[in-house]
């Protein structure tokens, strides 16, 4: 099988440092031994692409940039090197573009953290571009069964709160506080949350986001950040025996929660970080932390292994992802939602338009 690749493609290339995106024709760049060209059908749009796009994070990224993270296409060309993945295959662009596959971290299936890891649309361009490059051992793997513009949040928000829940250590039938339970990784977490037989308490503003979030997304309680008098104690309310969750996933782009969750999480309960607003520091009182033996901890998107398992937990149905599509020359339109908290869900551009 073959493809007719052309010369030129439309990309949103973020040229120079405080300015927006520009939506060009670019040429199409040629993979590398070990590398694989996509031909990006659907992008999701991450809350990390706005802050690429702000460069408000302390980690250096690539200038002129191509964003996107949650890329889902067709293999249309690879290196010589490629024998695992052929062309024709379906396969997605996450986040981890690529790792050295030889450090102690990555032989432990832990290469998020590979000091070596190339990270797309930060690091290495992305896919908010009709074709991108990707390291082969390192893209998802996608059955031709799955639905390529429906996956695509899987690919990073999916692939995280996976992750960040089997960190938290969370146990089937125990309960998990979501924070951003409206946003793209706080919709997904639900789902996977359910699916793994917790129970979920829903943390966001608004209330079309609370009658999703209990009406469609399966959890049992919404607490709304903007209108409650105390989210330390309506939290803990919300679990049967008052002592609060089990477990907590902060998602919000926003420090104040990070500063409640130790308050809310029950003893030795833990507090899993995920959401990274600029600037932000952890606070929490050291005597509470130690006698209730609270765990504050980070995570960061996830290896291969947990793609494949995120993957499939997609492809059973088990996670229903709201989301909405545009083209991808509307890309700009879906950031001013995004920093306005507006977005339910996720917003996933079509690079055909
Ligand atoms: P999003 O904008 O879709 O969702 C964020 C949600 O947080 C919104 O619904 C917003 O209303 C809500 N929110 C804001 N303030 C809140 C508060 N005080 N309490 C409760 N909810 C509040 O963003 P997203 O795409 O889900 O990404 C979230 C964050 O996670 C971003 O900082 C992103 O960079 C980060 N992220 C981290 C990883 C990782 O590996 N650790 C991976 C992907 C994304
Ligand atoms: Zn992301």
């Amino acid at each position: 099988m073959s493809y007719e690749i052309p010369e030129t493609q439309w990309a949103q290339v973020i040229e120079r440092a405080g300015e927006q995106n520009t939506y060009k024709q670019i040429p199409v760049q040629k993979p590398g031994p070990d590398e694989v060209l996509i031909n990006v059908k659907y992008s999701g749009v991450c809350h990390t692409d706005l802050h690429a796009l702000n460069g408000d994070w302390p980690l250096e990224r690539k200038l002129p940039l191509i964003g996107g993270h949650e890329g889902a296409g067709v293999v249309v060309a690879k290196g010589d090197l490629v024998t695992e993945i052929q062309i024709g295959d379906h396969a997605g662009i996450k986040w981890l573009n690529g790792s050295c596959l030889n450090c102690s971290y990555c032989e432990q299936a832990d290469e998020s953290l590979c000091a070596k890891a190339a990270l797309s649309g930060y690091t290495v361009d992305g896919s908010f571009q009709q074709y991108a490059i990707a390291k082969a051992a390192h893209v998802a793997r996608l059955a031709k069964d799955i639905p390529l513009d429906g996956v695509t949040p899987i690919l990073c928000a999916g692939i995280t709160v996976y992750k960040g829940l089997k960190e938290s250590g969370a146990r089937p039938g125990q309960t998990v506080a979501i924070v951003g339970a409206g946003g793209g990784l706080g919709s997904v977490a639900q789902q996977y949350a359910k699916a793994m037989g917790l129970r979920t308490i829903a943390i966001d503003g608004g209330a079309e986001k609370g009658k999703i979030c209990l009406e469609e997304l399966g959890s049992y309680a919404y607490i709304d950040f903007t209108t409650s008098k105390d989210v330390v104690a309506d939290v803990r309310a919300a679990t049967e025996d008052g002592l609060g969750p089990h477990a907590v996933l902060l998602l919000a782009v926003s420090e104040k929660p990070f500063e409640q969750a130790a308050a809310y999480v029950r003893p030795r309960g833990t507090v899993v970080c995920i959401g990274m607003p600029a600037g932000a520091f952890l606070r929490a009182p050291v005597f509470e932390t130690v006698v209730r033996m609270i765990n504050i901890k980070g995570s960061y998107v996830g290896g291969r292994k947990d793609t494949s398992e995120a993957v499939d937990f997609y492809r059973r149905g088990l996670i229903h992802v709201p989301f909405k599509t545009v083209g991808l020359s509307e890309l700009q339109s879906v950031y001013d939602l995004m920093a306005a908290n507006k977005i339910i869900g996720r917003y996933v551009v079509d690079t055909s338009r």
